[in-house]
C-alpha cells in the first residue's frame, strides 16, 4: 500500500510537471505568433523634471494583448522569453520602435525628449550588441543623445568585462546608460563601480513606505547624495503619491517616474504635444 501511495504521489508530480511544460510551450507559441501578428505593442510613461514640471522623456514598456482579450504582464513572459532566446528579436523590435516613435515626437514638438528601453542581459551578452544598437539608432535617424538604454543587475558578473566594452562603445556615440531597479539587488554598489553608468533608477521598493520608514527615507538619501556626488543623475520610479514626491524634493531627487505623474499610456496619448491639438 505504501509503495502505491507512493506511485500515486509520484504520478502526480509527474502530471503537473508536464503540465506547467505544456503551459510552458504554450505560452512560447503563442509569444512567437504573437510576434510574428505584431499583436506587441509599446506604451510610455513620462519621466519628470519635478522642479519646473516638465517631462523630459518617456520609458519604452512593452505590452502584449493576447487574442483572447487578456493583458499578459511583462512578469509573467518576459522571463521565458530571456529563457528561449526570442527576447533577442523582441528586444531589436522595442528598440527599433522606441526609437522610431522618439524621432517622431521629437520631430513634431521640437523639444529634446529622451526614450529610455530596456534591455535584457540576454541582448547585452550578444557580441554584436553594440553594433546592433548602434545600426538601429542611425537606422531612424534618431539623434543617439536622446536614447537611454536601462540595465538591470541580473547581469552575469563573470561578463562584466564584456559589457563595459559593449556599453563604452555604445556611450562613445552619446546614449547614455541607466541602470535600473537600483538598490534591489545584491551588488548594486559593485555595478556602478565597474560598469559605464549615467543614470541611476532607485527601485520602487525604497518609496512604497517612504512617509513611515525612517529605514528607507536613510537609503534613498544616502542613494542621492552618492550618485550626485559622482555626477550620475537619479529618477525615482514608482511615485504613487504627494507625500512621496514631497519626500523627494525634500531630499533633492530631481527626476521621477510614477503613478502620480502618468501610467504608461498608448503612444497616440502619451505624447503631450497631442494636447495642443484636440
Ligand atoms: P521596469 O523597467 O523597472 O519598469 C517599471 C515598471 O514599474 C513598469 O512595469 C511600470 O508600469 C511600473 N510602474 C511605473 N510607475 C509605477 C507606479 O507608480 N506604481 C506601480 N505599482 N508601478 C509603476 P511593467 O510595464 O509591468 O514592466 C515590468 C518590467 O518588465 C520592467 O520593469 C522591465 O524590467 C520589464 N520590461 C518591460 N518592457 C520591457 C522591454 O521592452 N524589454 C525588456 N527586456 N524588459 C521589459
Ligand atoms: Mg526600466
Ligand atoms: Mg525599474
Ligand atoms: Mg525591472
Amino acid at each position: 500500500r505504501a509503495r502505491s501511495n507512493g506511485k500515486n504521489s509520484y504520478l502526480l508530480f509527474d502530471g503537473q510537471m508536464k503540465l506547467e511544460l505544456l503551459e510552458k510551450r504554450k505560452l512560447e507559441e503563442d509569444m512567437k505568433e504573437a510576434f510574428a501578428n505584431e499583436d506587441f505593442d509599446l506604451h510610455y510613461q513620462q519621466q519628470v523634471h519635478v522642479p519646473s514640471g516638465s517631462v523630459k522623456g518617456y520609458e519604452a514598456l512593452l505590452r502584449w494583448e493576447h487574442p483572447c482579450g487578456t493583458f499578459i504582464p511583462p512578469s509573467d513572459w518576459i522571463p521565458l522569453a530571456e529563457e528561449t532566446g526570442h527576447i533577442v528579436a523582441i528586444g531589436d523590435w522595442v528598440l527599433r520602435k522606441a526609437c522610431l516613435t522618439a524621432k517622431r515626437w521629437h520631430d513634431d514638438a521640437r523639444n529634446a525628449f529622451t526614450m529610455s528601453v530596456n534591455i535584457s542581459a540576454l541582448q547585452l551578452m550578444q557580441p554584436d550588441f553594440a553594433d546592433r544598437v548602434l545600426a538601429i539608432v542611425a537606422e531612424t535617424g534618431l539623434n543617439p543623445c536622446l536614447l537611454i538604454l536601462e540595465l538591470t543587475e541580473t547581469l552575469l558578473i563573470q561578463s562584466m568585462e564584456t559589457s563595459k566594452n559593449q556599453l563604452n562603445q555604445i556611450r562613445e556615440r552619446g546614449v547614455r546608460i541607466a541602470l535600473d531597479d537600483f538598490g534591489k539587488g545584491f551588488s548594486s554598489l559593485s555595478y556602478i563601480k565597474q560598469l559605464p553608468i549615467d543614470i541611476v533608477k532607485i527601485d520602487k521598493s525604497f518609496l512604497d513606505h517612504i512617509e513611515h520608514s525612517l529605514v528607507d527615507r536613510a537609503v534613498v538619501e544616502s542613494i542621492i547624495s552618492l550618485v550626485q556626488r559622482i555626477d550620475m543623475e537619479v529618477v525615482a520610479e514608482g511615485v504613487e503619491d504627494q507625500e512621496q514626491l514631497r519626500i523627494l524634493q525634500e531630499i533633492g531627487c530631481h527626476y521621477v517616474q510614477g503613478y502620480y505623474y502618468s501610467r504608461p499610456q498608448p503612444e497616440h496619448i502619451a505624447f503631450p504635444g497631442n494636447a495642443f491639438v484636440s
